[in-house]
């Protein structure tokens, strides 16, 4: 139901100027869920995931998370420590600080520093790749090494919603089958995961539920694995005819 959902979004709008972009959807998450939001370019998906995080303002019917946290209230910082992390279309770390940095920024909210290490191993553990390299630069990594790395460095604040936006934006598809592996992985530990995707293939194969966007509307939503066989979500994001 939507009254014990950790996020619940009714009636969700989000301008730029006078133009709505989003244009009063309902949606929700539950605890523990995978739940993407597919739909073509321009739909408005990175637009909503900005409105959660705080990074754009709207207006909503109710927006609230863990029942009680009125989002609308809340200022983005207050919204990480409340436990919501959004990694960003094209990730956004900081090229000139090491690997190693980057991951102990995404930690400094917190103050339990014996724990901080112990995710820090963890996140190594997930992603050799960037232990191999911790002391390097983090603009000399790969897109897919730096999707990682944002990745990394969003679970380091220990996350209960994780909002992820197009993570497979301009890899290789090796990288991409990787990068969904460890998205897989992540939410299979209980984070709670909000994945926008265009590709709407690769997203339903993991998600357990999926909205449809479009126009700033959402068109459908249901059981990813029903949506991925509607001969609608086939034909117009599966690329089908
Ligand atoms: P993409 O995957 O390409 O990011 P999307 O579904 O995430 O697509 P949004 O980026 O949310 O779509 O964009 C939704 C609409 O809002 C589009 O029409 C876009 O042109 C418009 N838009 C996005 N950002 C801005 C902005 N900063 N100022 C004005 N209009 C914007």
């Amino acid at each position: 139901s939507t009254h014990d959902a950790l996020l619940n979004i009714q009636g969700l709008t989000v301008s730029y100027g006078g133009i709505q972009a989003v244009k009063g959807i309902s949606l929700q998450v539950h605890t523990s869920e995978l739940v993407c939001l597919i739909g073509s370019n321009g739909a408005g998906k990175t637009t909503t995931l900005k409105a959660i995080a705080g990074l754009l303002p709207f207006s909503a019917n109710a927006c609230t998370y863990k029942q009680t946290h009125h989002l609308g209230h809340m200022q983005a910082h207050q919204r990480l420590q409340a436990g919501i992390s959004l990694v960003p279309e094209g990730r956004g770390v900081f090229a000139r600080m090491s690997i190693e940095e980057n991951l102990e920024m995404g930690a400094y909210c917190r103050k339990d520093n014996a724990d901080i290490l112990l995710d820090l191993e963890k996140i190594y553990d997930t992603f050799p790749r960037l232990k191999e390299r911790r002391k390097q630069s983090a603009g000399t990594l790969s897109g897919g090494e730096q999707q990682m790395l944002a990745i990394g460095r969003a679970l380091m604040g220990r996350p209960e919603l994780l909002l992820l936006d197009e993570p497979s934006m301009g890899l290789a598809p090796l990288m991409v089958e990787k990068i969904y592996e460890v998205v897989e992985q992540v939410s299979k530990t209980g984070v709670t995961i909000l994945l926008v995707e265009q590709n709407a293939h690769i997203a339903l194969q993991i998600a357990d539920r999926a909205y449809v966007m479009d126009s700033g509307s959402i068109e459908l939503d249901g059981n990813a694995a029903e949506l991925m066989s509607d001969p609608r979500v086939r034909q117009a994001y599966l690329g089908e005819e």
